[in-house]
């Protein structure tokens, strides 16, 4: 009955026109809702007293259950290409925003409800979020921040107290599942679809775009509106191939510039830890070069290039691990043909926003490669033999890089011995494949001895110096998908404590943590099972 517009209604599914977002109140129904977990860091980003979480009324102001003083709600209006086709407008179909909180370091961060109701961009589906993938976004937006990955992070995670029905993929029968609610933090959950859907509507809405990139410049790269002739020589590459572009002279093709190098970073970051995102749409590319939309997302165990968390993504795997780098720039590629046809940006431009793109990937991936293996300098061979001996062993990609550290670097080892260090991640390997991996540890002790001058040296780093750097990048503790089942599995039981003790464990993933050790442990054989080693989009 009533009119659209008002807020706490106006979430009839439709097409919403030249416009970047609706308002709309949380809708969900609670029952004694529940705080699960919270995340301190996140707590103190926005100066929130720990305190506050003990308010009795907390898990009703985070399930949007009561209304925030203060917020008004809204959802936003965006576009994207899934799985490389235009879907048209997709849109925040579970996440509300609550709005922006201002810290005392005068930081912005917006504030949203994920799975607090339906919206105009709901579509066919319910506006809900169940515990299980609830607990996944929540642990894994902060354990990706505790890698030292850009991603959008998670404030809290509470219950509902009220069931969702899913249709579960792998028997096709409908189930319910606790319902849950994640508070998501960013400084904005901008993405590449945010630009895409209005320039596709036609040159009447190419205004809209011009707009809503002028507004994320001048909030979020304050450094590119401000930028004067004076400051282009921290644009120069210095490289000869690139045909380069003065990006003083439009602060468009600076940012499309930046948002591709920050692609690039970030892609290069996940493929060091071997994470796989799963859903690289472009509905899910952040214009801040954050991990953004935590669904069917993987850690590898046994390195698998054409690892596919997404059972939706079979049997194409567009979005498999390997995949992941080219992914980011045919992304780009939308997003800056997105500017083109707004005008913002002509073809030269967007070409060089995905030369730019190329570079820095390139740039940042041998940086990473080449400290995981505690290299003095970037060897690609080396590293392409390794990557393909453990996709023939099917080696734990997260362990191997932990273990090799402990290798001494002498040449004077015994073959015999020379495997040891690594003989827990090289399990049932036959006489062939141990002479192939002996070889290579005997190239890489080779080239770890080599030192920057170019002579073999013993003045080079010590094996403790190489250790610790090595450890510095190489995470102990990665959240697989076996550790999210287990949290899941004692959650949905009505037990939070492993969601807790997982949180606090990923809050330190390089370091050693004494009797914490059964959580670098290699996948169990359950976690094999349908269910928890398959995920699909749709949770
Ligand atoms: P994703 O593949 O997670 O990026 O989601 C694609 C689109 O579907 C986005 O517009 C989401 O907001 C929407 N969506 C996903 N799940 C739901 C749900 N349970 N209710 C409403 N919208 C949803
Ligand atoms: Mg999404
Ligand atoms: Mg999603």
């Amino acid at each position: 009955g009533e009119l659209p517009g008002d807020p706490r209604s106006d979430s009839i599914p439709r097409e919403v026109l030249h416009a970047c977002y609706t308002k709309v109140s949380p809708s969900v129904e609670v029952d004694n809702p529940q705080l699960v977990a919270w995340s301190e860091s996140v707590a103190q980003l926005l100066d929130l007293d720990p305190k506050e979480f003990k308010r009795p009324d907390f898990p009703l102001l985070f399930s949007g259950a009561s209304p925030l003083p203060g917020s008004v709600p809204y959802a936003q209006c965006y576009g994207g290409h899934q799985f490389g086709m235009w879907a048209g407008q997709l849109g925040d179909g579970r996440a509300i925003t609550l709005g922006e909180i201002l810290n005392s370091k005068s930081e912005r961060w917006e504030l949203q409800l994920k799975g607090a109701g339906k919206t105009p961009y709901s579509r066919f589906a319910d506006g809900l979020a169940v515990l299980r993938s609830s607990i996944r976004e929540f642990l894994c937006s902060e354990a990706m921040h505790f890698l030292g990955i850009p991603t959008t992070r998670a404030l809290c995670l509470v219950t509902t107290g009220k069931d969702v029905t899913r249709d579960m993929f792998y028997d096709g029968n409908p189930k319910e599942e606790p319902g849950a609610i994640v508070c998501r933090v960013a400084p904005s959950f901008l993405r590449f679809g945010s630009y895409q859907l209005h320039a596709s509507r036609g040159k009447e809405d190419l205004a809209i775009v011009r707009t809503l990139a002028d507004y994320a410049i001048k909030h979020h790269f304050p450094h590119i509106e401000n930028m004067s002739k004076s400051e282009s020589l921290s644009f120069s590459t210095g490289n000869e191939d690139l045909s380069v572009v003065d990006l003083t002279s439009n602060k468009y093709a600076a940012w499309t510039v930046e948002i591709a190098e920050r692609t690039a970073s970030l892609v290069a970051g996940w493929q060091g830890v071997g994470f796989t995102h799963g859903v690289l749409n472009t509905d899910n590319m952040s214009i801040l070069g954050l991990t953004i939309d935590y669904g069917p997302f993987g850690f590898l165990d046994a390195f698998d290039p054409s690892f596919t968390p997404n059972t939706t993504d079979l049997p194409g795997r567009r979005y498999c691990f390997a995949n992941q780098p080219d992914i980011g720039l045919w992304n780009i590629a939308q997003f800056a043909s997105t500017l083109s046809a707004a005008e913002l940006i002509d073809d030269k431009e967007a070409n060089y926003a995905m030369e730019r793109y190329g570079t820095k990937f390139m740039d940042e991936y041998q940086a990473i490669m080449t400290k995981k293996l505690g290299l003095p300098k970037y060897n690609k061979q080396l590293i392409s033999k390794l990557l393909n001996n453990m996709a023939v062993d099917k080696v734990d990609y997260t362990n191997f890089f932990r273990l090799l550290s402990n290798l001494k670097a002498d040449l004077n080892i015994p073959e015999d011995e020379l495997l040891v260090p690594l003989k827990a991640v090289l399990l049932d390997i036959g006489k062939e494949r141990k002479e192939a991996w002996i070889n290579w540890v005997q190239s890489y002790i080779q080239e770890v001895k080599w030192n920057t001058f170019g002579f073999l040296s013993s003045t080079g780093i010590s094996d403790e110096e190489r250790k610790a750097s090595m450890d510095s990048v190489n995470p102990k503790y990665v959240l697989r998908n076996y550790l999210c089942q287990s949290a899941i599995d004692a959650a949905e039981q009505g037990d939070f404590g492993e969601v807790r003790r997982l949180l606090k464990l990923i809050e330190r993933p390089y370091d050693e943590q004494p009797g914490m050790e059964k959580y670098a442990r290699l996948p169990p054989a359950w976690a094999y099972r349908p269910g928890v080693c398959m995920l699909s989009c749709s949770s």
